[in-house]
């Protein structure tokens, strides 16, 4: 049985995939070892074939005696331990949530229902590196699945609706506080009006005192249209990653446009976005809709209604699943060639922590 040390498996993205594991009864076909940097010693999660102590997460040489290492711990242990390992003479697998090595010419991204051959074929040609994507384009290509497959995708738009785990644990406990303070001004003057509780809520959200150490901003009644580092071309770091991660996955010959705006909102773990869909050629709408649907086993077409787009399409409707519905698919008043689409997704488990498991389980 292959060697796993396990790295961030604390973290929001590694306690999903240990959930996960333990679901499919993953931890049985491997030895797992698990690391941290700040609990080595302690008592290791119980586990089938699992090592009991927590090992040291910066003892290089215990992490070089595993086969495979998978990392949810960030990318700045990614940056710091990676290098290290390698240049020691370690040739196992590394397979790590972070993005910093991504684009690397050695690295593969990995996402199970879109690209597994891909996959297959570098784990056959000797490949070691094995990346989860971003959460929002993972999420992206496997709604778009079927328009991809079929080679009709000119150019996408996306504009997102990213929900507040993706910035991590903290972010998402202070929305909640965030939604608390709001709440306790309002219970405390339940006589005022829609209007006068507006202008209340609007100066306590841009007050000095207002919990926002973590996102600076307010994001309860609000919503933060830039997402990660500002880039020279004017795109935030996340848009830029679209295009790049999504021809990588997908490995096309002629890149593939996709662009659009990356927002924050206030949903808690599920992120969404609405999609422009510029096609090669026109297709019959029904057509769309099957390719679309058949794609994968894991996209759900919503039939384009009122009642089962509000009850199946969105981040209330998806959390916890690994489903991915996409619905709202249209022919835009812009042209025959232009198609509407939505789509929402569990940004810890399709976004993050499924592709991670899918290519582990390859590699065991
Ligand atoms: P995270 O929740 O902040 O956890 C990272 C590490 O922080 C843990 O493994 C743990 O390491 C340490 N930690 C410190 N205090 C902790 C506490 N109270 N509870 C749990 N862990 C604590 O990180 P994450 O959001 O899972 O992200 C991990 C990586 O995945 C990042 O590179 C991120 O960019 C990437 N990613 C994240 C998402 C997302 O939705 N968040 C999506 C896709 C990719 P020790 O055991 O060593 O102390």
């Amino acid at each position: 049985m292959k060697k796993v040390g396990f790295i961030g498996w604390r973290g929001m993205v590694g306690s999903v995939l240990m959930e996960r594991m333990k679901e499919e009864h993953d931890f049985s076909k491997m030895e797992s070892y698990f690391f941290s940097t700040s609990k080595g010693g302690e008592e290791a999660p119980v586990v089938a074939n699992g090592f009991p102590k927590v090992l040291s997460a910066i003892d290089v040489k215990s992490l070089a005696s595993m086969d495979i290492l998978v990392s949810c711990q960030g990318g700045e242990f990614t940056q710091e331990i990676y290098p290290s390992l390698r240049t020691c003479g370690w040739n196992g697998y590394w397979v790590d949530a972070a993005s910093t090595l991504r684009m690397k010419d050695n690295s593969v991204i990995v996402l199970d229902p879109v690209n597994r051959q891909i996959v297959q074929d570098s784990i056959s040609k000797g490949m070691k590196d094995f990346v989860g994507g971003n959460c929002t384009v993972s999420l992206m290509l496997i709604a778009l699945h079927g328009l991809f497959k079929a080679d009709l995708v000119e150019w996408v738009s996306s504009m997102t609706y990213q929900a507040a785990s993706g910035a991590g644990a903290k972010n998402m406990l202070e929305l909640l506080q965030q939604m608390q303070t709001v709440g306790n001004k309002y219970g405390a003057n339940p006589g005022l009006g829609a209007l006068e509780m507006e202008k209340e809520a609007n100066t306590l959200i841009g007050s000095m005192d207002f919990p926002k150490t973590n996102f600076a901003h307010p994001l309860a009644l609000n919503l933060l249209p830039w997402i990660d580092s500002e880039l020279p071309s004017g795109q935030s770091k996340e848009e830029w990653k679209g295009q790049v991660e999504a021809n990588k996955i997908l490995q096309t010959n002629k890149i593939i446009p996709v662009d659009g705006t990356c927002v924050r909102v206030s949903a808690l773990r599920c992120h969404s976005q609405a999609m422009t869909i510029k096609l090669k050629k026109s297709v019959e709408l029904s057509t769309v809709e099957s390719l679309i649907a058949e794609a994968n086993p894991w996209v759900k077409l919503i039939p384009n209604n009122k009642a089962e787009t509000l009850t199946k399409l969105t981040p209330a409707a998806v959390s916890g699943k690994l489903d991915i519905p996409i619905g709202r698919v249209r022919k835009m008043t812009l042209g025959d060639e232009y198609l509407n689409a939505f789509t929402c997704g569990d940004q810890l488990l399709w976004g993050a922590a499924e592709p991670l498991r899918c290519v582990l389980g390859m590699l065991v």
